[in-house]
């Protein structure tokens, strides 16, 4: 795991402590505390590991700087907050890197010590609303960021709970300090950091029963053999993911896979419909526009066609959750812009009702493309898989072709509507179409492709086909794959 962002409602949160390491790692420190999250906290001299800036840990002042700043806050913990520190701090305070804070919103230059920039693993706690989001990526992986970066990140998370310019961060020590356990996953460096924070949250065994439950994070929860964080890993559900819990014990639920932390389920409503779900395991997720936006014209579609698009955004962090947050904005509403499914490397989010008309395929309000078809956005988030998602679009496609009855053919580019250059990536890689519509056919083994095409052209006695693996080539063979499949 290289980088983890856990969402905690600041309801949940039991109590929040600085903990200083003396010496421990951060294992030890979180056994002996008991905490639910531990991540690195406070900059400390590398030499003396002393705090260096405002750090107050359960009343006691460790290190005070001669300058007010900007720091995290807290008397208990539910009531952490961004406050000028040590001026107006309770019990606990501590100081870092301003990232998002008052008259500091996203995309604001920062203010940090040179030391503090390059491109690194980064550690933030970010204030989203009634949230508290922890924040960590592993130093030295293609997670590690510049504090604009990082910034930018936790603007795009946080905006997924409140509005922009409520939005609080501070970073952390950063780097080789970079560390964390979660229960939704852990990420190790070999430095012991001079300081932790520490999380508990409220136990809710109590009332707790067995029954259905809905996963909540983003980034999904791990499925464990046992009824702890200690228990090996055999997988995962993605978020969204309805569960049948079967068993409880010490705050874990047992499920038909495997173990799961209760504090990342939900109950699921009752008398829910049933849960639809790819036939790779995707489980689709409504986040729908609400009616009555100028963006959900509420008209019929008839869902003859499929339109593909790629979302054209390339931010970090612009996946498909953040563009459910989009299309419920007024800036989506205004630009009356909508489109079904938004799909990235790890989930589906749908934002409309199939049979429900949208403003995506830029043919007009009354063209064939709007009227007619069913509009999936693909993600180009960057750090996002392009792979994944394009196979977890394909898995969205095969499932509403059996539903609706749409044949493969009708599969078609936003560019058919309107001319627009889109879906761009796979427009701009030769054969990437013929691949994808492959996999919408159902040809889901797909890796490596090469190697069925080279069976093909083996047996079709083609030469010249001895590189597969040349783009030209690539895009002749599946197109021939394609037209033998279609009958063409
Ligand atoms: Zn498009």
């Amino acid at each position: 795991m290289s980088r983890l962002a856990e969402v905690i409602p600041l309801a949940e949160v039991e109590r929040i402590a600085t903990v200083q390491a003396k010496g421990r790692s951060m294992a030890q420190v979180k056994a002996q505390e008991g905490c639910a999250y531990i991540l690195n906290s406070y900059f400390y001299d590398l030499s003396t590991g002393r705090p260096v800036g405002h750090v107050k840990a359960r009343g006691e002042v460790l290190s005070q700087a001669a300058w007010n700043c900007y720091g995290l806050s807290w008397d208990t913990g539910a009531d952490v907050r961004m406050e000028v520190i040590p001026d107006r701090g309770g019990e606990n305070w501590l100081s870092g890197v301003e990232l998002l804070a008052p008259g500091r919103g996203p995309g604001a230059e920062l203010d940090y010590p040179a030391a503090y920039g390059g491109r690194r693993g980064r550690s933030a706690v970010l204030l989203a609303g009634e949230r508290l989001v922890l924040y960590c990526s592993k130093d030295g992986t293609s997670q590690a960021k510049t504090p604009e970066e990082l910034r930018d990140e936790l603007a795009e998370l946080g905006r997924e709970y409140a509005a922009g310019e409520s939005l609080r961060a501070l970073g952390l020590d950063s780097g080789g300090s970079s560390q964390c356990m979660f229960p939704g996953g852990e990420i190790h460096s070999s430095r012991r950091a001079a300081g932790y924070l520490c999380v508990w949250v409220k136990k809710k065994e109590d009332g707790r029963v067995k029954g259905r439950y809905r996963v909540v994070p983003s980034v999904g929860v791990n499925i464990r053999s046992g009824p702890g964080s200690g228990f090996p890993k055999g997988g995962a559900y993605s978020r969204g993911t309805t569960v049948e819990v079967l068993e409880l014990r010490d705050g874990w639920g047992r499920t038909k896979e495997g173990w799961v932390c209760m504090d990342y389920l939900e109950a699921a409503p009752d008398g829910q419909e049933g849960q639809r779900r790819t036939d790779s395991g995707v489980a689709i997720v409504p986040d729908l526009i609400p009616p009555g936006s100028a963006n959900r014209p509420g008209g019929v579609n008839a869902c003859t066609y499929i339109t593909v698009h790629e979302t054209g955004n390339t931010a970090q962090g612009a996946d498909a959750a953040a563009h459910g947050a989009y299309l419920k904005s007024e800036a989506a509403a205004r630009d009356k812009v909508s489109w079904h499914y938004t799909v990235d490397d790890r989930s589906i989010v749908q934002h409309l009702p199939d049979g429900e008309s949208a403003y995506h395929a830029g043919d007009g309000a009354r063209g064939p493309g709007n009227l007619c078809s069913i509009g999936i956005e693909i993600c180009v988030d960057r750090g996002g898989n392009f792979e994944a998602a394009k196979a977890n679009a394909a898995a969205l496609v095969r499932l509403l072709v059996k539903e609706h009855g749409i044949p493969l053919e009708r599969v078609v580019q936003h560019n058919r509507w309107n001319g627009k250059d889109c879906p761009y990536t796979i427009r701009h890689t030769a054969g990437a179409w013929e691949e994808f519509l492959a996999l919408c056919g159902g040809n889901t083994n797909s890796a490596p492709w090469y190697a069925q095409a080279q069976d093909w052209v083996r047996t079709q006695g083609v030469s010249g086909v001895d590189r597969p693996g040349d783009p030209a080539t690539r895009a002749e063979v599946w197109q021939m794959l394609y037209n033998m499949r279609h009958g063409a």
